[in-house]
Protein backbone atom coordinates (compact mmCIF):
# COMPACT_ATOMS: atom_id res chain seq x y z
CA UNK A 1 0.00 0.00 0.00
CA UNK A 2 1.38 3.31 -0.86
CA UNK A 3 1.79 5.62 1.89
CA UNK A 4 0.10 8.58 1.51
CA UNK A 5 0.73 12.31 3.13
CA UNK A 6 -0.57 12.49 7.06
CA UNK A 7 -3.47 15.22 7.34
CA UNK A 8 -2.87 18.23 8.18
CA UNK A 9 -5.22 17.99 12.46
CA UNK A 10 -5.19 21.48 12.84
CA UNK A 11 -8.72 22.88 13.81
CA UNK A 12 -8.52 23.93 10.16
CA UNK A 13 -12.27 23.75 8.22
CA UNK A 14 -11.66 21.59 5.80
CA UNK A 15 -13.59 22.14 2.34
CA UNK A 16 -16.01 20.42 1.25
CA UNK A 17 -16.91 18.23 3.78
CA UNK A 18 -17.16 14.74 3.00
CA UNK A 19 -20.72 12.81 3.00
CA UNK A 20 -21.18 9.40 4.90
CA UNK A 21 -24.55 9.50 3.62
CA UNK A 22 -24.83 7.89 0.77
CA UNK A 23 -23.42 4.65 1.25
CA UNK A 24 -21.44 3.51 -1.89
CA UNK A 25 -20.78 0.02 -2.62
CA UNK A 26 -17.34 -0.22 -4.62
CA UNK A 27 -19.20 -2.49 -7.45
CA UNK A 28 -21.40 0.51 -8.08
CA UNK A 29 -19.29 3.30 -8.31
CA UNK A 30 -20.21 5.62 -11.08
CA UNK A 31 -18.44 5.25 -14.47
CA UNK A 32 -19.70 6.40 -17.72
CA UNK A 33 -21.17 2.87 -18.28
CA UNK A 34 -23.50 3.34 -15.02
CA UNK A 35 -23.77 7.22 -15.45
CA UNK A 36 -25.73 5.73 -19.49
CA UNK A 37 -27.58 3.57 -17.09
CA UNK A 38 -28.58 5.67 -14.78
CA UNK A 39 -29.88 8.36 -17.46
CA UNK A 40 -31.37 5.34 -19.02
CA UNK A 41 -33.18 4.69 -15.71
CA UNK A 42 -34.59 8.13 -15.32
CA UNK A 43 -36.15 8.31 -18.85
CA UNK A 44 -39.53 9.60 -18.90
CA UNK A 45 -41.09 7.16 -21.04
CA UNK A 46 -39.84 4.13 -18.53
CA UNK A 47 -40.76 5.65 -15.72
CA UNK A 48 -44.56 6.80 -17.48
CA UNK A 49 -44.90 3.29 -18.15
CA UNK A 50 -43.86 1.85 -14.57
CA UNK A 51 -46.35 4.29 -13.05
CA UNK A 52 -49.22 3.05 -15.54
CA UNK A 53 -48.65 -0.89 -14.62
CA UNK A 54 -48.41 0.07 -11.12
CA UNK A 55 -51.96 1.89 -11.39
CA UNK A 56 -53.34 -0.91 -13.16
CA UNK A 57 -52.29 -3.45 -10.61
CA UNK A 58 -55.07 -4.80 -8.38
CA UNK A 59 -55.60 -2.88 -5.43
CA UNK A 60 -53.71 -4.12 -2.63
CA UNK A 61 -53.46 -1.73 0.52
CA UNK A 62 -49.96 -1.83 1.79
CA UNK A 63 -47.23 -0.06 3.47
CA UNK A 64 -43.79 -0.52 2.34
CA UNK A 65 -40.93 0.67 4.00
CA UNK A 66 -37.86 1.47 2.79
CA UNK A 67 -34.62 0.74 4.97
CA UNK A 68 -32.21 2.93 3.26
CA UNK A 69 -31.59 6.17 3.27
CA UNK A 70 -30.93 6.75 -0.67
CA UNK A 71 -33.79 5.63 -1.49
CA UNK A 72 -35.60 7.62 1.14
CA UNK A 73 -34.21 10.31 -0.78
CA UNK A 74 -34.78 9.12 -4.36
CA UNK A 75 -38.41 8.49 -3.39
CA UNK A 76 -38.85 12.23 -2.28
CA UNK A 77 -36.58 13.65 -4.95
CA UNK A 78 -38.60 12.42 -7.93
CA UNK A 79 -41.68 12.15 -6.20
CA UNK A 80 -42.23 8.44 -6.49
CA UNK A 81 -45.48 8.67 -3.98
CA UNK A 82 -47.39 10.44 -6.49
CA UNK A 83 -47.18 7.11 -8.59
CA UNK A 84 -48.11 4.68 -6.37
CA UNK A 85 -51.66 2.91 -6.67
CA UNK A 86 -54.70 4.22 -3.96
CA UNK A 87 -53.79 2.79 -0.84
CA UNK A 88 -50.32 1.81 -0.95
CA UNK A 89 -48.40 4.09 1.48
CA UNK A 90 -44.34 4.10 1.60
CA UNK A 91 -42.76 5.03 4.85
CA UNK A 92 -39.23 5.37 5.83
CA UNK A 93 -37.45 3.05 8.08
CA UNK A 94 -34.47 2.90 10.18
CA UNK A 95 -31.85 3.65 6.82
CA UNK A 96 -30.01 6.65 7.45
CA UNK A 97 -26.34 5.86 9.05
CA UNK A 98 -26.28 8.85 10.35
CA UNK A 99 -29.36 9.06 12.27
CA UNK A 100 -30.14 5.68 13.74
CA UNK A 101 -26.41 6.62 15.89
CA UNK A 102 -27.99 6.85 19.38
CA UNK A 103 -27.79 9.98 21.22
CA UNK A 104 -25.03 8.20 23.71
CA UNK A 105 -22.92 7.23 21.15
CA UNK A 106 -22.68 11.04 19.84
CA UNK A 107 -21.89 12.28 23.34
CA UNK A 108 -19.33 9.71 23.93
CA UNK A 109 -17.41 10.86 20.92
CA UNK A 110 -17.39 14.38 22.01
CA UNK A 111 -16.42 13.68 24.98
CA UNK A 112 -13.43 11.66 24.00
CA UNK A 113 -12.30 14.69 22.34
CA UNK A 114 -11.64 16.55 25.23
CA UNK A 115 -9.29 14.24 26.93
CA UNK A 116 -6.00 15.86 26.40
CA UNK A 117 -4.09 14.52 22.99
CA UNK A 118 -6.79 13.10 21.53
CA UNK A 119 -7.97 13.77 18.17
CA UNK A 120 -11.08 12.88 16.69
CA UNK A 121 -11.86 11.93 13.24
CA UNK A 122 -15.11 11.43 11.66
CA UNK A 123 -17.25 11.76 8.31
CA UNK A 124 -18.36 15.08 7.93
CA UNK A 125 -22.31 14.33 8.23
CA UNK A 126 -21.67 14.03 12.01
CA UNK A 127 -20.75 17.04 12.51
CA UNK A 128 -23.65 19.10 13.01
CA UNK A 129 -25.75 16.17 14.53
CA UNK A 130 -26.94 17.37 17.75
CA UNK A 131 -25.56 15.76 21.41
CA UNK A 132 -26.72 16.22 24.31
CA UNK A 133 -24.95 19.29 25.07
CA UNK A 134 -23.15 20.13 21.80
CA UNK A 135 -22.21 19.29 18.29
CA UNK A 136 -18.99 17.92 16.93
CA UNK A 137 -19.19 21.26 15.20
CA UNK A 138 -19.40 22.84 18.46
CA UNK A 139 -17.11 21.62 20.18
CA UNK A 140 -14.70 21.83 17.42
CA UNK A 141 -15.08 25.60 17.92
CA UNK A 142 -14.62 25.11 22.16
CA UNK A 143 -11.48 23.99 21.32
CA UNK A 144 -12.02 19.87 20.55
CA UNK A 145 -9.31 19.12 17.58
CA UNK A 146 -11.97 17.30 15.16
CA UNK A 147 -10.80 16.07 11.75
CA UNK A 148 -13.31 15.41 9.28
CA UNK A 149 -11.56 12.56 6.56
CA UNK A 150 -13.12 11.43 3.81
CA UNK A 151 -12.29 7.57 4.41
CA UNK A 152 -11.21 5.74 7.38
CA UNK A 153 -7.60 5.09 5.81
CA UNK A 154 -7.26 8.89 5.95
CA UNK A 155 -7.82 9.00 9.87
CA UNK A 156 -5.01 5.91 10.20
CA UNK A 157 -2.53 8.77 8.08
CA UNK A 158 -3.11 11.48 10.31
CA UNK A 159 -1.85 8.84 13.33
CA UNK A 160 0.82 8.04 11.62
CA UNK A 161 1.79 11.52 10.90
CA UNK A 162 0.89 12.78 14.25
CA UNK A 163 2.57 10.10 16.71
CA UNK A 164 1.67 12.63 19.56
CA UNK A 165 -1.57 12.42 19.51
CA UNK A 166 -4.01 9.98 19.85
CA UNK A 167 -6.25 9.76 16.65
CA UNK A 168 -9.94 8.34 17.10
CA UNK A 169 -12.12 7.41 14.05
CA UNK A 170 -16.05 7.62 14.69
CA UNK A 171 -17.21 3.76 12.98
CA UNK A 172 -20.78 4.87 11.93
CA UNK A 173 -22.65 3.13 9.30
CA UNK A 174 -24.06 -0.15 8.12
CA UNK A 175 -22.43 -2.85 6.84
CA UNK A 176 -21.29 -1.09 3.52
CA UNK A 177 -18.87 1.29 5.55
CA UNK A 178 -17.97 -1.71 7.69
CA UNK A 179 -15.74 -3.22 5.31
CA UNK A 180 -13.45 0.28 5.01
CA UNK A 181 -13.10 0.63 8.86
CA UNK A 182 -11.98 -3.38 9.12
CA UNK A 183 -9.76 -2.39 6.26
CA UNK A 184 -8.55 0.99 8.38
CA UNK A 185 -7.69 -1.50 11.45
CA UNK A 186 -5.89 -4.07 9.51
CA UNK A 187 -3.80 -1.25 8.22
CA UNK A 188 -3.28 0.28 11.71
CA UNK A 189 -2.17 -3.18 12.84
CA UNK A 190 -0.08 -3.81 10.56
CA UNK A 191 1.98 -0.24 10.83
CA UNK A 192 2.33 -1.06 14.93
CA UNK A 193 0.03 2.00 15.04
CA UNK A 194 -0.63 2.64 18.84
CA UNK A 195 -1.93 6.00 18.54
CA UNK A 196 -5.27 4.95 16.38
CA UNK A 197 -8.46 3.66 17.55
CA UNK A 198 -11.91 3.46 16.57
CA UNK A 199 -15.36 4.30 18.28
CA UNK A 200 -17.49 1.35 17.00
CA UNK A 201 -21.18 2.52 16.41
CA UNK A 202 -21.87 0.05 13.17
CA UNK A 203 -24.77 -1.08 12.54
CA UNK A 204 -27.05 -4.23 10.95
CA UNK A 205 -29.96 -3.46 8.81
CA UNK A 206 -31.43 -7.53 8.95
CA UNK A 207 -31.31 -7.84 13.03
CA UNK A 208 -33.62 -4.11 12.44
CA UNK A 209 -35.65 -5.48 10.50
CA UNK A 210 -36.82 -8.09 12.44
CA UNK A 211 -36.95 -6.12 15.57
CA UNK A 212 -39.45 -4.23 13.81
CA UNK A 213 -41.82 -6.90 12.55
CA UNK A 214 -41.79 -7.37 16.62
CA UNK A 215 -42.57 -3.64 17.08
CA UNK A 216 -45.96 -1.81 16.84
CA UNK A 217 -44.82 -0.93 13.14
CA UNK A 218 -47.19 -2.07 10.57
CA UNK A 219 -45.48 -3.03 7.59
CA UNK A 220 -46.51 -5.27 4.50
CA UNK A 221 -43.35 -5.38 2.46
CA UNK A 222 -39.56 -3.89 2.64
CA UNK A 223 -37.90 -2.32 0.06
CA UNK A 224 -34.28 -3.67 0.95
CA UNK A 225 -30.92 -1.66 0.61
CA UNK A 226 -28.92 -1.51 -2.57
CA UNK A 227 -25.26 -1.04 -0.75
CA UNK A 228 -25.64 -3.14 2.09
CA UNK A 229 -26.63 -5.44 -0.13
CA UNK A 230 -23.95 -5.51 -2.43
CA UNK A 231 -22.12 -6.95 0.78
CA UNK A 232 -24.68 -9.09 2.72
CA UNK A 233 -26.57 -10.35 -0.24
CA UNK A 234 -29.79 -10.99 -1.11
CA UNK A 235 -29.97 -14.37 1.13
CA UNK A 236 -29.64 -12.03 4.54
CA UNK A 237 -33.25 -11.11 3.86
CA UNK A 238 -34.69 -14.64 4.09
CA UNK A 239 -35.56 -14.49 7.81
CA UNK A 240 -37.30 -11.32 7.46
CA UNK A 241 -39.19 -13.16 4.01
CA UNK A 242 -39.84 -16.28 6.53
CA UNK A 243 -41.69 -14.16 8.98
CA UNK A 244 -44.22 -13.14 6.21
CA UNK A 245 -42.46 -10.03 4.77
CA UNK A 246 -41.97 -9.84 1.41
CA UNK A 247 -38.18 -8.32 0.46
CA UNK A 248 -36.93 -6.68 -2.55
CA UNK A 249 -33.25 -5.30 -3.25
CA UNK A 250 -33.43 -2.54 -5.44
CA UNK A 251 -31.22 0.17 -7.24
CA UNK A 252 -31.50 3.87 -6.49
CA UNK A 253 -33.02 5.46 -9.49
CA UNK A 254 -36.33 6.31 -9.50
CA UNK A 255 -36.95 3.29 -12.09
CA UNK A 256 -35.98 0.88 -9.73
CA UNK A 257 -37.87 1.92 -7.42
CA UNK A 258 -40.98 1.82 -8.86
CA UNK A 259 -39.92 -1.56 -10.17
CA UNK A 260 -39.32 -2.85 -6.59
CA UNK A 261 -42.92 -1.33 -5.42
CA UNK A 262 -44.39 -3.38 -8.15
CA UNK A 263 -43.27 -6.68 -7.27
CA UNK A 264 -43.76 -6.35 -3.79
CA UNK A 265 -47.52 -5.27 -4.82
CA UNK A 266 -47.19 -8.57 -6.96
CA UNK A 267 -45.79 -10.96 -3.93
CA UNK A 268 -48.28 -9.37 -1.24
CA UNK A 269 -51.34 -9.79 -3.71
CA UNK A 270 -50.52 -13.43 -4.36
CA UNK A 271 -49.80 -14.37 -0.88
CA UNK A 272 -45.80 -15.01 -1.35
CA UNK A 273 -43.31 -13.62 0.94
CA UNK A 274 -39.74 -13.83 -0.46
CA UNK A 275 -36.63 -12.42 -1.22
CA UNK A 276 -36.19 -10.66 -4.54
CA UNK A 277 -33.51 -9.03 -6.02
CA UNK A 278 -34.26 -5.71 -8.93
CA UNK A 279 -30.54 -4.55 -8.23
CA UNK A 280 -29.26 -7.66 -10.20
CA UNK A 281 -26.32 -5.49 -11.36
CA UNK A 282 -24.72 -5.38 -8.42
CA UNK A 283 -25.99 -7.61 -6.02
CA UNK A 284 -25.69 -11.30 -5.47
CA UNK A 285 -27.67 -13.71 -3.35
CA UNK A 286 -24.14 -14.43 -1.29
CA UNK A 287 -22.85 -11.05 -1.36
CA UNK A 288 -19.23 -9.93 -1.42
CA UNK A 289 -17.35 -12.82 0.32
CA UNK A 290 -14.48 -11.13 0.42
CA UNK A 291 -15.79 -8.17 2.60
CA UNK A 292 -17.93 -10.33 5.07
CA UNK A 293 -14.49 -12.61 5.78
CA UNK A 294 -12.65 -9.11 6.64
CA UNK A 295 -15.53 -8.11 8.64
CA UNK A 296 -15.97 -11.38 10.36
CA UNK A 297 -12.13 -11.43 11.27
CA UNK A 298 -12.06 -7.59 12.56
CA UNK A 299 -15.38 -7.59 13.95
CA UNK A 300 -17.88 -9.44 16.18
CA UNK A 301 -21.46 -8.88 16.37
CA UNK A 302 -23.08 -7.13 19.43
CA UNK A 303 -26.23 -6.33 20.90
CA UNK A 304 -26.23 -2.63 19.32
CA UNK A 305 -28.32 0.93 20.82
CA UNK A 306 -29.79 2.30 17.89
CA UNK A 307 -31.97 5.82 17.87
CA UNK A 308 -35.51 5.24 17.67
CA UNK A 309 -35.35 1.45 18.36
CA UNK A 310 -33.59 1.16 21.34
CA UNK A 311 -31.15 -1.70 21.86
CA UNK A 312 -31.69 -4.56 19.39
CA UNK A 313 -29.68 -7.78 20.23
CA UNK A 314 -27.25 -8.88 17.26
CA UNK A 315 -27.44 -5.67 15.42
CA UNK A 316 -23.97 -4.17 16.15
CA UNK A 317 -19.73 -4.49 15.46
CA UNK A 318 -17.67 -4.55 18.68
CA UNK A 319 -13.88 -5.45 17.85
CA UNK A 320 -12.96 -8.65 17.86
CA UNK A 321 -10.23 -9.99 20.72
CA UNK A 322 -7.02 -9.68 18.45
CA UNK A 323 -8.15 -5.86 17.87
CA UNK A 324 -9.46 -4.84 21.43
CA UNK A 325 -6.16 -2.80 21.60
CA UNK A 326 -7.92 -0.55 18.75
CA UNK A 327 -11.38 0.21 20.60
CA UNK A 328 -11.67 3.63 21.69
CA UNK A 329 -14.67 2.28 24.17
CA UNK A 330 -11.82 0.20 26.05
CA UNK A 331 -8.29 2.04 25.32
CA UNK A 332 -10.05 5.54 27.23
CA UNK A 333 -12.79 5.97 30.30
CA UNK A 334 -15.57 8.55 30.35
CA UNK A 335 -18.16 9.53 32.23
CA UNK A 336 -20.80 10.64 31.44
CA UNK A 337 -24.27 12.24 32.15
CA UNK A 338 -27.57 10.47 30.99
CA UNK A 339 -28.25 11.47 26.85
CA UNK A 340 -30.88 13.58 26.29
CA UNK A 341 -32.80 13.67 22.95
CA UNK A 342 -33.64 17.11 21.68
CA UNK A 343 -36.96 18.27 23.53
CA UNK A 344 -39.73 17.97 20.93
CA UNK A 345 -37.70 16.12 18.13
CA UNK A 346 -39.87 13.03 17.05
CA UNK A 347 -36.65 11.57 15.10
CA UNK A 348 -37.30 8.09 17.38
CA UNK A 349 -40.86 7.79 15.96
CA UNK A 350 -39.81 8.93 12.39
CA UNK A 351 -37.26 6.21 12.56
CA UNK A 352 -39.33 3.81 13.19
CA UNK A 353 -42.04 4.59 10.73
CA UNK A 354 -44.65 5.45 13.30
CA UNK A 355 -45.18 9.26 11.60
CA UNK A 356 -44.19 10.84 8.45
CA UNK A 357 -41.58 13.89 9.33
CA UNK A 358 -44.26 16.61 8.47
CA UNK A 359 -46.51 15.22 11.49
CA UNK A 360 -43.46 16.44 13.98
CA UNK A 361 -44.70 19.85 14.94
CA UNK A 362 -41.30 21.11 14.78
CA UNK A 363 -41.02 19.82 11.07
CA UNK A 364 -39.91 23.01 8.86
CA UNK A 365 -40.59 25.77 11.61
CA UNK A 366 -38.17 25.38 14.61
CA UNK A 367 -36.08 22.19 12.50
CA UNK A 368 -34.69 22.89 9.35
CA UNK A 369 -31.55 21.94 7.36
CA UNK A 370 -30.48 25.47 8.23
CA UNK A 371 -31.10 24.91 11.79
CA UNK A 372 -31.67 21.34 12.67
CA UNK A 373 -33.03 20.17 15.96
CA UNK A 374 -32.73 16.57 15.31
CA UNK A 375 -30.60 14.05 13.35
CA UNK A 376 -32.98 13.22 10.52
CA UNK A 377 -32.76 17.00 9.27
CA UNK A 378 -29.20 16.96 9.88
CA UNK A 379 -28.12 14.13 7.20
CA UNK A 380 -28.74 14.56 3.91
CA UNK A 381 -30.44 11.00 3.85
CA UNK A 382 -32.46 11.98 6.96
CA UNK A 383 -35.83 11.09 6.09
CA UNK A 384 -36.91 14.74 7.54
CA UNK A 385 -34.16 16.60 4.92
CA UNK A 386 -35.33 14.63 2.64
CA UNK A 387 -39.05 15.93 3.37
CA UNK A 388 -38.14 19.09 3.50
CA UNK A 389 -35.66 19.55 0.32
CA UNK A 390 -38.61 18.41 -2.01
CA UNK A 391 -42.09 18.93 -0.33
CA UNK A 392 -44.54 19.98 -2.29
CA UNK A 393 -41.72 19.82 -5.77
CA UNK A 394 -42.83 15.92 -6.68
CA UNK A 395 -40.29 15.69 -9.26
CA UNK A 396 -36.71 15.56 -9.62
CA UNK A 397 -35.13 19.00 -9.23
FE1 LIG B 1 -36.56 15.68 14.79
FE2 LIG B 1 -36.65 17.88 13.27
FE3 LIG B 1 -37.44 15.57 12.27
FE4 LIG B 1 -38.89 16.79 14.13
S1 LIG B 1 -38.52 17.53 12.06
S2 LIG B 1 -38.39 14.61 14.03
S3 LIG B 1 -37.29 17.74 15.37
S4 LIG B 1 -35.37 16.08 12.93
Amino acid sequence: MKNRKAPDISNKKPTPQPQLGREQAPAERAGPREGVLSEALRNPGLLRGLAERLKSMPATPATLMEVCGTHTVAIARYGLREALPAGVRLISGPGCPVCVTPQEQIDLFIALGGLEGVTLATFGDMMRVPGTERSLEQARAEGAEVLVVYSPMDAVEAAAGNSDRQVVFFGIGFETTAPAVALAILEAQRRGLHNFSVLCAHKLIPPAMMALLDSEVKVDGFICPGHVSVIIGGDAYRPVAERGKPCVVTGFEPADVLRAVALLLAQIAEGRAEVEVEYSRAVRPEGNRKAQEMLARVFRASDAGWRGLGTIPGSGYELAEEFAEFDASRRFRVDLPPAVEPPGCRCGEVLRGMIDPPECPLFGEACTPRRPVGACMVSSEGACQAHYRYRGEGTAT
